[in-house]
């Protein structure tokens, strides 16, 4: 799975944004199942690559309708001080982490008189902490389980006693309440796979997501709780995004007329959720690919590195299997010629195969066989 969960404590907001969420993705219709797990929300990738290349493909009177990508929202509640021992829905709420594939920790940077903060005061460097520390003893478990494993197969399998000198130093670096994600030590790869193997939650990329209020826009540059999260955000090399999910919360019930005229008052020239998809986006290690037709210009998501064939298993499971070749333009270059055809007589078509490595605004069509 490639989602991002909302996590954070009680009355911080994740539901108020959750259902920001779900809202504003309702309408995006380009989402492939018919029905969604209720604590799965969608947030479009915005793309103004897709509105450009439509304007290539006019036919009659009639412009291909924008496609674009998106990110899976899941709503992870249940976070509780002492949830590694189970506490709270602890277990199920552990269980939830581990399915996805980034983390968007909500924390409160809103003062407000009636609505009680679970430890009676607004901390969100305290409050991400709590939570951060609760990660990494549910870490420490798993990993105190997987040692025993190892050491007991360790006389048997070369591969599993060389990992043991580099998990005791991992053990340790948690132990000292640091996440996994910034223990740097052994080759990437074999670290990558372990940190899968076992399930580590603060290996997980994990964007600081402020809950601020609206006068605090776009950058809670003065608000006091945001400068004090990006310096621990900053310590590990992650992102903090500034949001009101109230502001969210009231953009999602308006209509996109409506919702510029509201933007625009506040003073922002996007929602929040916009800068919020990007940054989860860029975290997860996405990219997108185009494809362009009179129908419609849509944007598709790959991880980086993924090649051609992976890349049309993305449009259907099938064509990754009947691959063939691809014909492949990046999209600037495609504009520059003003359409397919134009672009072909240049010789800016090019033709790729399966070991081609797709490259982020690659306009593609794929070639198949059957
Ligand atoms: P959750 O427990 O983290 O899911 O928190 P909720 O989304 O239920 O929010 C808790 C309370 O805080 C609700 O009464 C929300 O209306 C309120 N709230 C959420 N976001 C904001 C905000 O940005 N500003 C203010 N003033 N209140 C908010």
């Amino acid at each position: 799975a490639l989602g991002v969960g909302i996590v954070g404590l009680p009355n911080v907001g994740k539901s108020t944004l959750f259902n920001a969420i779900t809202k504003a993705g309702a309408v995006a219709a380009n989402y492939p199942f018919a029905t969604i797990d209720k604590n799965v929300g969608i947030v479009s990738l915005p793309d103004e690559r897709l509105g450009i290349l439509a304007t290539l493909y006019l036919k009659g009177n009639r412009t291909p309708s924008p496609v674009p990508t998106y990110v899976e929202f899941v709503d992870i509640a249940g976070l509780v001080k002492g949830a590694h021992k189970g506490e709270g829905l602890g277990n199920q709420f552990l269980a939830n982490i581990r399915e996805v594939a980034a983390i968007a920790h909500v924390v409160r940077c809103f003062e407000s008189e009636e609505i009680v903060h679970v430890e009676g005061r607004v901390d969100p460097v305290g409050d991400a902490i709590t939570i951060n520390l609760e990660l990494a003893l549910a870490d420490l478990q798993s990993l105190e389980k997987r040692m025993d494993r190892l050491r007991k197969n360790a006389r048997a399998n070369k591969d599993d006693a060389a990992l043991l000198p580099l998990i005791e130093r991992l053990l340790e670096h948690l132990s000292a309440g640091k996440p996994a994600r910034t223990f740097t030590e052994g080759e990437p790869e074999v670290r990558a796979k372990f940190f899968k193997e076992t399930g580590l939650l603060t290996a997980k990329p994990m964007i600081y997501v402020a809950n601020v209020p609206d006068s605090d826009l776009p950058d809670g540059a003065n608000n006091a709780h945001v400068i004090g999260l990006k310096k621990l955000a900053a310590e590990e090399g992650m992102d903090v995004v500034p949001i009101s999910a109230q502001i969210e919360a009231e953009l999602s019930e308006l209509d996109p007329e409506e919702a510029l005229v509201f933007l625009n008052d506040l003073g922002l020239s996007e929602p929040g959720l916009n800068r919020l998809v990007r940054v989860a986006y860029r975290m997860l290690g996405l990219q997108t690919f185009l494809t362009a037709g009179e129908k419609e210009v849509r944007a598709w998501t790959i991880r980086q590195g993924d090649k051609a064939p992976t890349a049309a298993g993305v449009i259907h499971t099938d064509l990754e299997r009947t691959f063939v070749r691809a014909l492949v333009i990046d999209w600037q270059k495609l504009v520059e010629a003003g359409s397919i055809a134009a672009a072909r007589e240049h010789g800016w078509l090019r033709t790729e195969g399966k070991d081609y490595v797709m490259q982020e605004g690659d306009v593609v069509e794929f070639l198949c066989s059957g």
